[in-house]
């Protein structure tokens, strides 16, 4: 009697375990299936790149960037705006991997769960997306770049949503040009630089050795620092770009003193920089909408101190996307929580993308003690009036060296304003000042807003 009970319960546990494994590989199937089934590994979709009927992708005014007509795959009617959107749309390759027509191209095709890809041509319907991308916004951003390498990001710190992913060089999707492999022109055009790239940040980053030093040191924003222009910081020199005598934290944000900065870093110690750059995004994952993107690097387990130093002001080995420093400001800008970039307006898939979700990267005393020091630089440095006549920007500027072809320029900032609460990061590869190059372009694009 026993045995049979035994046996029994072994059938039981069986069954169980086979119906267990049925409701898993059914999940499974739901989530990934058209994911699977459109991948370039399948050789059914090899000859077509899969997106002959592909759905259409729209911009969030409804702009069309991308359609499927008549088994062809053609991009918005405006050249530059095709060049603009590149990065985000992609084109009939699968060359830019973070862009939508590479990431989603299991949600734009007609996999059907009955047919497969084998579905009667009569049905081929693929599903249509639409961006939180601002394709006017994108073009303002493509022809202010101009002729540079560079990249914009403009994102809303009040939702999330990405409305500005620009980064050239690009080039037309609908004519890809014969010597985009061999001409120099194009080199690194298949990278979303906004996303896919890290760059040393200069003193944006004095933003994340300000935070530090708030969030370890009582009164931290009263300590003054006397700046002769150089000093040494561990047998080394420290160099500024001007001399800028007595000044407490507001003030050497606003002059972008490295002095304070630097030695700031090398009191707080690796351990507290450390802490401090990794709440902020670096020597992490972000990823958007499932998408990932480049980690941004803090790491000075074998600095000197004059190397270290050096760190707190974004030199020495410090990387950072420009994706990570707009979600900064936005952090600075929102109280102290960066709400995760999305691009998906409407979402395909609710089994495989999740809700968007807020990081909190600083406590709210020390984001709005931030808050005000970029608003102070932004007026008395660089003055308001060269971001915009109609938003209140508050921002910082960073002019990072490199070893060839002059320093990259950045900005980085956000708009006050309750109606258009963006937060932005522009880089111009060896544009040699920040607020000379990139600027500018902050201000072409903020213009762009409606
Ligand atoms: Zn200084």
């Amino acid at each position: 009697m026993r045995k049979i009970q035994n046996r029994s319960m072994l059938i039981l546990l069986l069954t169980l375990a086979f119906f267990a494994g049925i409701v898993y590989h059914i999940t499974n199937l739901s989530i990934h299936a058209s994911e699977w089934a459109s991948m370039p590994i399948n050789g059914h979709i090899a000859d077509t790149t899969g997106l002959d009927h592909a759905g259409t992708i729209y911009d969030r005014n409804g702009v069309i960037l991308a359609q499927s007509v008549n088994g062809k795959r053609i991009y918005n009617e405006d050249e530059t705006t095709r060049r603009a959107c590149l990065h985000v749309v992609g084109d009939d390759s699968i060359n830019i991997s973070t862009a939508v027509q590479t990431a989603y191209r299991s949600e734009l095709g007609s996999y059907n769960i009955v047919f497969g890809l084998g579905l009667p041509e009569s049905l081929k319907k693929g599903s249509d997306l639409t961006l939180t991308i601002d394709s006017k916004m994108q073009k303002a951003a493509y022809e202010a770049l101009g002729s540079n390498r560079g990249a914009v990001v403009v994102y809303n710190y009040k939702t999330g949503e990405i409305l500005c992913l620009a980064s050239t060089p690009a080039y037309d999707p609908e004519n890809v040009p014969d010597d985009i492999e061999t001409n120099d022109e194009y080199e690194g055009a298949y990278i979303n630089r906004c996303v896919s790239a890290t760059y040393p940040p200069g003193s944006t980053f004095k933003l994340v050795t300000a935070a530090a030093a708030l969030n370890n040191v009582k009164e931290a924003e009263n300590s003054t620092y006397d700046c002769q222009g150089s000093a040494e910081i561990g047998g080394k020199e420290v160099t500024c770009y001007e001399i800028s005598g007595l000044v407490d934290m507001k003030q050497a944000m606003c002059e972008s003193c490295n002095l304070y900065f630097g030695q700031y870093a090398v009191n707080l110690g690796k351990d507290a920089m450390t802490r401090q750059a990794e709440a902020m995004g670096f020597n992490k994952n972000i990823t958007y909408d499932g998408i990932e993107t480049a980690k941004s690097v803090y790491n000075v387990k074998n600095a000197t101190t004059n190397d270290l130093a050096w760190s707190g002001v974004g030199q020495y080995t410090v990387l950072e996307s420009p994706l990570n420093m707009a979600m900064i400001s936005a952090s600075i800008a929102n109280g102290g929580k960066a709400y995760e970039p999305y691009i998906l307006k409407t979402n395909p898939n609710p089994l495989k993308f999740e809700g968007h979700k807020t990081k909190t990267m600083l406590d709210s005393k020390t984001a709005s003690m931030l808050y005000e020091m970029m608003d102070y630089t932004a007026a008395n440095n660089y003055g308001k009036s060269s971001f915009s006549d109609t938003l209140d920007v508050c921002a910082k500027t960073g002019t990072a060296e490199v070893d060839e072809g002059g320093a990259h320029a950045w900005v980085t900032g956000f708009c006050k304003d309750e109606e258009h609460p963006l937060a932005f990061a522009v880089i111009v590869e060896h544009g040699d000042s920040g607020y000379r190059a990139a600027v500018p372009v902050a201000a072409s694009v903020l213009a762009a807003v409606a």
